[in-house]
């Protein structure tokens, strides 16, 4: 069997560590062919000693002594995630950085004409109109690795988009479910990074808390399954446990459940449509926690009724919530707004941006850093 040759951008977050994992239990069907990394020599070292790649890039601008390793140099400069991406040796692309950074690879990817494994969804948020049309015009496939997504994939094998009535997103609801307004507004960085059931990097688990992270899957899933933002529903699910939902036209629905852990998405990203057998804890229904739903607090929870809002406007309005909204996240981080300060300063900027309905790259990238500014500014 031919190896799938891959290039992780990405390789040191949480998503590309947990793909080399998956890439070390099967090395008869994986090649290692690229690794990026931002900032992290130390890891992107020990990844290049395990896995060999043929190509090895620190994107951040570093001192040259930080970029030697046993054997040579990592490649330096933001360009060489799109050098990764259309890497002549590589298959499969998995896009694992943070924010809109993954648009530009993404779309060089697809159209080299290579699938993309897609983690980073604000590619799919920023520009989802220029991923698909790309996919669809050198016949690569954009391959969901958010584990909703990949849930709501799986359910719809074997059936036609034609039947589906509505998609229905789990949110464990974070780690601010039960915290009125006035607590979150006094909430530390440290009790907002302290998921309930998922470990991943700092972007995301603010955006699990604020539940901004659902809205981007939300416009993501309207995008990745063409379906319109009014058949797409949020249900919060404590346990995360079912990891989404299709109802289809005929009262059937389906639904994807298993023990919280990216590295079954990624797995099957990388294989599908395969299962190859992996050893990655069962779900025991009988020792298994109640299953609980509710519908989300969107007065609590502001941001998710702003990616609504941007997910049935369409056009430049997502990428200028995402980009505000990146900022925004940054700001609480580094301890200068509070918590329920993101929502607001995102909502600020959606109401100044001037809504365009169908941006090319350039302008899309004009607005993201007038987005970025005004979020700052706000
Ligand atoms: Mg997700």
């Amino acid at each position: 069997m031919n190896k799938t040759r891959i290039a992780i951008l990405g390789s040191t977050g949480s998503i590309g560590r947990q793909t080399l994992d998956v890439a070390a239990w099967f090395p008869d069907r994986i090649e290692v062919v690229a690794l990026t990394a931002r900032t992290d020599a130390g890891r992107l070292r020990e990844q290049a000693a395990q896995h060999r790649p043929r190509f090895a890039a620190l994107t951040h601008p570093l001192p040259d002594a930080d970029r030697t390793y046993p054997g040579g140099a990592f490649l330096a400069g933001p360009e060489r995630l799109v050098e990764a991406a259309e890497h002549p040796d590589v298959d499969l692309v998995i896009v694992a950085v943070v924010g809109t950074a993954g648009l530009e690879p993404a779309l060089a990817a697809l159209r080299a004409g290579k699938n993309v494994a897609l983690a980073t969804k604000e590619a799919l948020v920023v520009g989802g109109h220029l991923m698909t049309s790309a996919a669809r015009a050198s016949g690569a496939q954009i391959l969901p690795i958010d584990s909703e997504h990949s849930a709501i994939w799986q359910c719809l094998r074997g059936n036609e988009l034609s039947s589906v009535e509505k998609l229905v997103l789990t949110a464990s609801g974070g780690p601010f479910v039960d915290r009125t307004h006035a607590e979150m507004a006094a909430a530390t960085v440290e009790s907002a990074l302290d998921h309930p059931t998922w470990r991943m990097g700092g972007k995301i688990t603010i955006d699990s808390a604020t539940l901004m992270n659902k809205g981007l899957e939300v416009i993501e899933a309207r995008w990745l399954f063409e379906i319109p933002a009014d058949r797409i529903e949020v249900v919060v699910h404590r346990q995360s446990i079912i990891h989404s939902l299709v109802y289809f036209s005929d009262s059937s629905v389906m639904a994807q459940l298993g023990e919280p852990d990216m590295r079954l998405p990624i797995q099957y990203a990388l294989f599908y449509p395969d299962r190859p057998p992996n050893s990655l804890p069962r779900l025991d229904l009988v020792q298994s926690r109640q299953l609980t739903f509710e519908a989300p607090d969107t007065a609590r929870f502001p941001a998710l009724a702003l990616a609504f809002a941007a997910a049935k406007a369409g056009g430049s309005l997502p990428a200028v919530m995402s980009a505000a909204n990146e900022v925004a996240v940054d700001l609480f981080l580094q301890g200068r707004i509070p918590f329920t300060g993101i929502a607001d300063r995102v909502s600020t900027v959606m109401e100044r941006h001037a809504w365009q309905p169908d941006p090319p790259l350039d302008v899309l990238l004009e607005l993201d850093s007038w987005a970025r500014r005004a979020a700052w500014e706000a």
